[in-house]
């Protein structure tokens, strides 16, 4: 009589795989070991722990892709891993929100039509492989198949553990691992790989012509960085450039207003000096007839010529007409001022 619960990878059945062959070749191995297996690709999992390594501090996480396969017991092919978007990613959480589910199916339906999600990734920055109390209750809701895994890696430390159902309870299980490309080399912290750049650099690329894959890396990593240093230097180059010119412009447009005004005032100066000039020489004028007309009169009344000849009649002064013109913008600032003269009279 079978006591096994729905929660264990002892109730995988027959009729839930496909029949394939088990891998004995890919893993260098003579002959398959007891019981259930997670088998796993290399580049897979360096893809799960590159995503991991995008975030030292905060938890991100993704699904597991692959099959449920049986050869005389079952096994698990973890062959892909789709990376969760839009996650609630916290410190020490993360959260496939409806958005993240609905990216995995399209990309599951796209590009692995005929492989199931098989279990889900996410990682713990700094504090360890183990499944919290959050964690066990995804595992709870969510991934519940007998066949349903966890996958937790801690990209500080490089550690990483499987997890799988049993007794309903999750417990770890050491994967096989296909060796289809060379394994991933952790990498601690931004500011150690910046440090053996900087240390490359000063120590002028002395490495041992054994290590050429990693003189190639550190020649990479420098050229790129001195590309970065270049492209931004430009780029601010440019933009200091470009706020400088339109400083200067605007600068130009205040002068040219203020030049504006005081054209203005001074045309309007102009103007009432010439009409109060007018105006007075209008009014001498006036009396100097006036005065001749009077000296005319008394000459008269006294019945005898003037000895004083007469007045010779004053012509009135000559109306001016100034006029400023204006320049419409700044390229006009060169011939700026004309003054007329009213040739009539
Ligand atoms: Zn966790």
């Amino acid at each position: 009589m079978s006591t096994v619960s729905s929660h264990d990878i002892r109730n995988i059945h027959k009729e839930d795989c496909i029949q394939r062959e088990f891998p004995l070749h890919e893993l260098g191995l003579s002959q398959r070991p007891l019981g259930f297996q997670i088998v796993v690709r290399r580049s897979t999992l360096n893809v799960i722990k590159t995503h991991g390594q995008t975030s030292l501090h905060a938890e991100v996480g993704g699904m597991l892709v692959g099959s449920l396969l049986w050869d005389n017991q079952p096994f698990l092919f973890v062959e892909a891993s789709i990376a969760g978007k839009h996650t609630d990613e916290q410190v020490a959480s993360v959260t496939f929100t409806a958005k993240t589910w609905e990216h995995v199916w399209s990309i599951q339906e796209r590009d692995y039509p005929n492989k199931k999600i098989v279990g889900w990734y996410h990682t713990h920055p700094g504090f360890g492989v183990f499944l919290s109390p959050m964690d066990m209750f995804i595992c709870e809701y969510t991934f519940n198949a007998p066949y349903h895994v966890a996958y937790v890696y801690d990209p500080q430390s490089d550690d990483d553990g499987w997890f799988v159902w049993k007794n309903s309870t999750l417990i770890k299980l050491t994967p096989l691992i296909i060796e289809d490309e060379p394994q991933l080399q952790p990498v601690q912290n931004t500011s150690n790989l910046k440090n053996f750049v900087m240390q490359a650099a000063a120590d002028k690329i002395v490495i041992s012509s054994e290590d050429t894959q990693d003189k190639w890396t550190v020649i990479l990593v420098i050229i790129s960085t001195i590309l970065l240093f270049a492209c931004t230097g430009g780029i601010g180059y440019l933009v200091w450039e470009n706020i400088k010119v339109k400083n200067e412009n605007s600068q130009l447009e205040s002068e040219i207003e203020t030049l504006k005004k005081n054209e203005q005032k001074f045309s309007e100066s102009i103007r009432m000096l010439h009409d109060w000039a007018y105006e007075n020489s209008a009014i001498q004028h006036r009396r100097l007839e006036d005065l001749r007309r009077h000296q005319d009169m008394i000459c008269q009344n006294m019945s005898f010529q003037s000895p004083i000849s007469p007045i010779e009649p004053l012509q009135p002064p000559k109306p001016l007409s100034l006029i400023l013109d204006l320049p419409s913008n700044s390229s006009e600032m060169s011939r700026s001022k004309q003054t007329k003269v009213n040739p009539k009279d």
